[in-house]
């Protein structure tokens, strides 16, 4: 099996950072943005019947090039009989097997791609289980990803976003793309910058749209700053469970609207909340089932395991993936947004905590998620198959459980950069463990706090 030394694994990012780069893409991007923009601002506008058919169509040709390119697949449908071109109705698809995320650990790199230079571009994914997985992303799923990204924000503002907005996105990562010709910039800043520096960032740019984590729009609300004197318009949350009560309470004080994208590493966008707080499954860039615990298919109407389909990526193929967040999927529906098409509810993921500085201060979980990013974005730290949980007992205090994955730990190494987020006063202490203090499947948490009646 070809191997991905841990030098070659750290430097991914920068070499798909600095392909990125090149002015191409760009000149790409603006002629596919000219030719698709009627299509992809339509798509959820159409008949269910045409948007089913064309997702039928897809998935059929990313079945067969996944099975006559990608190892894993090959192997996988090969054991239950799949010749190319099988699949020509919706059963025909529903009779492959899921794909579980421990496949893909173990299949890196070469059983998950076609040829292993591909992870140039790629991305990581710790999900709904806490467990680091690489995959590679294809050229074509960037493109695709930032034009539905344009979507994104002209469907949840209503129609309202333009050429000429900017977002700033508090995030992780910046994205592949930063702006098409000058146009719809992408303003970024790492959520582990400190929120008054966010704060003077947002009332000298007044980007009229903000992404990023719930926890952390709590940090920012904390403060008392109305976004809505500073040009902002609307707020999209995402990657942690919030509820619309917590929504419309950021709403009041913020005064703007705050609305949720329920989107993940492997399946890009799954659901974006509407102005009428209706989830639309954003039915272009995935599909999306839902399984019972024995992995039957459940009828609409029904709460389940959420399994989804990347419609975009060829580089590393996600067919009937188990993302293992709960949901259920409501019947076809015409929204008054003037969006068709599917509708999911009660999606449950990631629940998290925040920690307690010894000074008092509240550090959002969001921090801490993307710390555990960061240690391979930032602090070149191998993550493919690492599993982590950050855990307060007491305040002032941080443990940090490790499961070790595909490259060996420095737990100096890492203890040190989670003084980047908490006061050297905090008492740290990682441990390598086989298995997380709490974690039973769906109910991972990736922050707890067992700071009793302070959450
Ligand atoms: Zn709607």
């Amino acid at each position: 099996m070809k191997s991905v030394s841990k030098e070659e694994y750290v430097n991914l990012r920068k070499r798909g950072n600095d392909y990125m780069k090149l002015a191409i893409h760009d000149e790409n991007l603006q002629n596919m943005l000219a030719d698709s923009w009627d299509n992809l601002k339509n798509f959820l506008n159409q008949p269910t019947k045409n948007i089913r058919d064309w997702q039928l169509k897809r998935i059929s040709y990313l079945v067969d090039y996944a099975y006559e390119n990608i190892p894993l697949y090959h192997e996988k449908y090969s054991k239950v009989g799949y010749k190319k071109g099988s699949i020509k109705t919706w059963d025909d698809f529903y009779k492959l097997p899921y794909l579980y995320k421990e496949e893909l650990i173990e299949g890196f790199p070469d059983k998950i791609v076609k040829n292993v230079d591909d992870f140039i571009l790629s991305t990581r994914s710790s999900g709904s289980s806490g467990k680091f997985v690489t995959i590679a992303v294809s050229l074509e799923a960037i493109y695709i990803d930032t034009l539905q990204t344009i979507r994104q924000f002209y469907m949840q503002s209503g129609g309202k976003y333009c050429a000429d907005d900017t977002i700033l996105f508090i995030y992780t990562c910046p994205w592949w793309v930063s702006n098409i010709g000058g146009k719809y910039v992408q303003d970024f800043l790492p959520t582990t910058t400190k929120v008054g520096q966010v704060i003077k960032h947002i009332k000298k740019l007044r980007p009229k749209y903000i992404s990023t984590y719930p926890t952390y729009l709590e940090k920012i609300a904390s403060t008392g700053i109305k976004l809505s004197d500073y040009g902002v318009e609307l707020v999209i949350i995402h990657s942690e469970q919030s509820n619309e009560k917590q929504r419309r309470m950021l709403k009041e004080a913020l005064g703007v609207e705050v609305l949720d994208e329920y989107s993940s590493e492997e399946l890009t966008r799954i659901a974006l909340e509407c102005p009428k707080h209706h989830y639309h499954l954003e039915e272009d860039a995935c599909f999306i089932e839902i399984i019972d615990e024995d992995g039957n298919k459940l009828e609409d109407g029904n709460i389940g395991t959420v399994v989804g389909t990347n419609l975009l990526n060829t580089a590393t193929p996600i067919i009937r993936y188990v993302q293992g967040d709960l949901a259920k999927i409501m019947k076809d529906e015409k929204c008054e947004c003037g969006n068709h098409g599917r509708i999911i509810e009660g999606v449950k993921g990631r629940r998290m905590d925040s920690v307690i500085t010894d000074s008092g201060e509240r550090i959002p979980a969001s921090c801490f998620m993307d710390i555990a990013y960061n240690w391979f974005l930032v602090y070149d730290i191998p993550v493919h198959g690492l599993k982590y949980q950050f855990m307060q007992k007491e305040i002032g205090e941080l443990e940090l459980y490790l499961i070790e994955g595909e490259y060996s730990l420095n737990l100096d190494e890492i203890k040190e950069t989670l003084y980047t987020l908490v006061p050297r006063s905090t008492k740290i202490d990682v441990y390598k463990v086989d298995k997380l203090p709490y974690d039973s499947g769906t109910k991972y948490r990736p922050v707890i706090s067992l700071i009793g009646g302070k959450k």
